[in-house]
C-alpha cells in the first residue's frame, strides 16, 4: 500500500501538510483560513470532509490559523498536547470537546491506519513536537520550528523514508534585515527559534546516512531565504559528501505559497 504526503503549505505565513494511508487522511497543522485550505485539498482531489485528524505541532498563529474552523465545519478531531490546548486557549473559537484530543511527546498512537509519533522539538512555544508517521513499515516525519537539530529529534526520525526538515534562513541575510528588530534575530537564531539553511543540511545528511532516500526542505522565511538558496545549500553539502542528489536521494523544497506536489511512496 502506499503513502501520500502533500505540503499544501509550508512557511512563516501558514503550514498546512497532508498525509495519507490506507483509508486515512490527515493534517499536520492547519496553519492558514479554513477557506483557504478546504480549497488547497480541492486542488489535489480530497473532500476536506474526509479528513480523519489534525495533528498540532505548537500553539504559533501560523500553525494553528485554520484549526478551529476545520474542525467546526468538517467535524475533525484535533490532537495537541496539553500544554499546546492550554497555550492555545480560545485562539481557535470554541472547539467541541468531544473533539479535542490530548497526546503526549513520547506516546505513540494509532489514528486510523496511520501510527502517530509525536516527538518533542528545540522551539520557544510552550510543548512543541514535531511527527513521524507512520503507514505500515513506511514513514515520514516532519520537523519544522525548531532552534536546533537535537540528539532526541535524530533518534526519533532517523530512517524515515521521507522528511520534511525546516530550512528556514541564511544567517547573513536575516542579520541584515532592516525589517527585523534585534529582538527577533536573536529569537530565530538562537536555540529555540529556527533551523538555518546550514543546519538543515548538517542534520540532512546524517538523515541521509541513516537511510533517508528523500527530503523536503520546508519552513523557508519569505524575507531571510529563497528555495534557490536554500536548495543550493544543502545540495551542495551532499555533493561534497559523495551524495548524489537525484540518484542517492530526491531533494524537493515546499514553497510558502504554492500547493505543493503530492509525493507518494511505496515498499
Ligand atoms: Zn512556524
Ligand atoms: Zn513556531
Amino acid at each position: 500500500m502506499e503513502m501520500y504526503f502533500c505540503p499544501l503549505y509550508s512557511g512563516s505565513s501558514g503550514n498546512v501538510l497532508f498525509c495519507q494511508y490506507g483509508k486515512t487522511r490527515l493534517l499536520v497543522d492547519a496553519g492558514k483560513t479554513g477557506k483557504c485550505i478546504a480549497d488547497a485539498l480541492q486542488t489535489i482531489g480530497v473532500d476536506p470532509q474526509t479528513i480523519d485528524g489534525i495533528l498540532v505541532t505548537h500553539e504559533h498563529s501560523d500553525h494553528i490559523l485554520g484549526v478551529g474552523v476545520m474542525a467546526r465545519k468538517y467535524h475533525i478531531p484535533v490532537y495537541a498536547t496539553r500544554e499546546t490546548w492550554l497555550a492555545i486557549g480560545n485562539k481557535c473559537g470554541k472547539i467541541p470537546a468531544d473533539l479535542m484530543k490530548e497526546t503526549e511527546a513520547g506516546k505513540d498512537f494509532l489514528l486510523g491506519d496511520i501510527g502517530v509519533a509525536p516527538f518533542s522539538i528545540p522551539h520557544d512555544a510552550a510543548d512543541p513536537v514535531g511527527y513521524r508517521l507512520w503507514g505500515g513499515k513506511m514513514s515520514i516525519s516532519t520537523a519544522t520550528d525548531l532552534g536546533h537539530f537535537s540528539e532526541n529529534v535524530y533518534r526519533r526520525i532517523v530512517g524515515s523514508d521521507m522528511v520534511l526538515l525546516e530550512s528556514n534562513h541564511d544567517p547573513d541575510m536575516l542579520r541584515a534585515n532592516p525589517h527585523y528588530n534585534a529582538l527577533l534575530k536573536k529569537r530565530i537564531l538562537g536555540d529555540h527559534g529556527h533551523l538555518s539553511n546550514e543546519a538543515c543540511a548538517d542534520a540532512l545528511l546524517k538523515l541521509i546516512a541513516g537511510g533517508t532516500a528523500h527530503v523536503i526542505l520546508g519552513h523557508l522565511s519569505g524575507e531571510n531565504n529563497t528555495p534557490t538558496l536554500a536548495r543550493h545549500v544543502s545540495e551542495g553539502a551532499m555533493e561534497r559528501e559523495g551524495i548524489r542528489v537525484g540518484q542517492d536521494v530526491q531533494v524537493e523544497i515546499a514553497l510558502r505559497d504554492t500547493v505543493g506536489q503530492i509525493y507518494r511512496i511505496e515498499k
